[in-house]
């Protein structure tokens, strides 16, 4: 007898409807990744608005992805394949690093319990900040393996390094492709030696001194875009976690820089920092190591150290509050 059963429905949830998350969404429902999105925020109205908005798109830019917003209902969020989180606060002035990663830790905490208690077989992709310790904080929650846990940074940084670099070279930027390594932040690794022009090195096509400035201003990008507007993006954001849904749900395998739980990789084990990966309809697939040379592998370590500092700090909470 054939089945009626629509075999490959798919279920997108993004936690969040602020700037990020409404771009993801946005993005996701546009290109038509999965059948359905949920936006979910705690403030009342907020995701439902924005989820009607993006859905009176859909007859001018030809999509059919239903978006649902959902005021803290995870109950509409049930089944999803793959949920995004963005929800958090973002620094307040006075408020300390330390306060910032309780807050957010603590929002972090309370969405992922929600989202596996209703989809118990998701894939989760962390965007909230500090990134790196925010991701570990969903994966002690999830109870889910690290290879469908991680987080969103690397795209969003080799996106910023590309542009600049398409920038100085007058080429597209389709044609540059790179990687970074290292946590979120200023003590980001982004890699010269593997970057590349269409197949071209790099190296061979830009000098010395303006490649440095570019490296440097990468490393950077995030803050020069909270000077001028006075808080932090969201475009490329958004567009970045929704590539990584895509590569999901899509099992393309692509090679991505992502923020992984590394098990000895590049000699780090229990921290989670960017690397490449295999990302397919399991998660992350693989990790990839890369042999570096000795300067990058000590521009790793120092970025290492600085991952591990907030995860004490994250540590630290959660062993007093035990
Ligand atoms: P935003 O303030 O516009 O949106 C955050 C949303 O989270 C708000 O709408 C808020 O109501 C919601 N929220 C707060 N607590 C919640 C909860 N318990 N449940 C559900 N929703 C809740 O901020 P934004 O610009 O969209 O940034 C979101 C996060 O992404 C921030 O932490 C930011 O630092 C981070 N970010 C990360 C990257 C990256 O590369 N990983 C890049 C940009 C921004």
């Amino acid at each position: 007898m054939p089945s009626h059963k629509i075999s490959n429905m798919s279920k997108v949830t993004v936690v969040g409807a602020g700037a990020v998350g409404a771009t993801c969404a946005d993005d996701i429902a546009q290109k038509e990744l999965c059948n359905e999105v949920i936006l979910v925020d705690i403030k009342e109205g907020l995701s439902e608005g924005k989820a009607l908005d993006i859905w009176q798109v859909a007859p001018i830019n030809l999509f059919d992805t239903r978006i649902k917003g959902s005021t803290n209902d995870y109950a509409m969020t049930a089944g999803s394949d793959v949920v995004v989180i963005t929800s958090g606060l973002p620094r307040k002035p006075g408020m300390s690093r330390d306060d910032l990663i309780s807050i957010n830790a603590g929002i972090v905490k309370s969405v992922t319990e929600n989202i596996v208690k209703y989809s118990p077989d998701a894939i989760i992709i962390v965007v909230s900040n500090p990134l790196d310790v925010m991701t570990y904080q969903a994966f002690l929650s999830a109870g889910l393996p690290s290879t469908k846990v991680f987080g969103m940074a690397g795209i969003l940084d080799t996106a910023r390094y590309r542009a600049f670099l398409a920038d100085a070279l007058h080429c597209s930027p389709k044609d540059i492709s790179a990687m970074i390594l290292g946590g979120h932040g200023d003590t980001m690794v982004p890699l010269p030696r593997y970057t590349t022009v269409s197949g071209i090195p790099v190296t061979e096509l830009i000098d010395k001194a303006t490649l440095d400035a570019i490296v440097e201003r990468t490393k950077v990008g995030g803050g020069e875009i909270v000077k001028l507007l006075g808080t932090s993006a969201w475009y490329a954001p958004g567009t970045a976690a929704a590539q990584m849904v895509e590569a999901i749900l899509r099992d393309q395998k692509r090679i991505l820089p992502v923020c992984a739980w590394l098990q000895g990789e590049y000699g780090l084990k229990d921290i989670y920092m960017g690397a490449p990966v295999k990302l397919g309809r399991n998660g992350i697939e693989q990790i990839i190591e890369l042999q570096l040379n000795d300067e990058e592998k000590e521009l790793l370590s120092v970025s290492a150290k600085a991952v591990r500092e907030v995860m004490n700090v994250l540590d630290g909470m959660l062993a007093s509050a035990n």
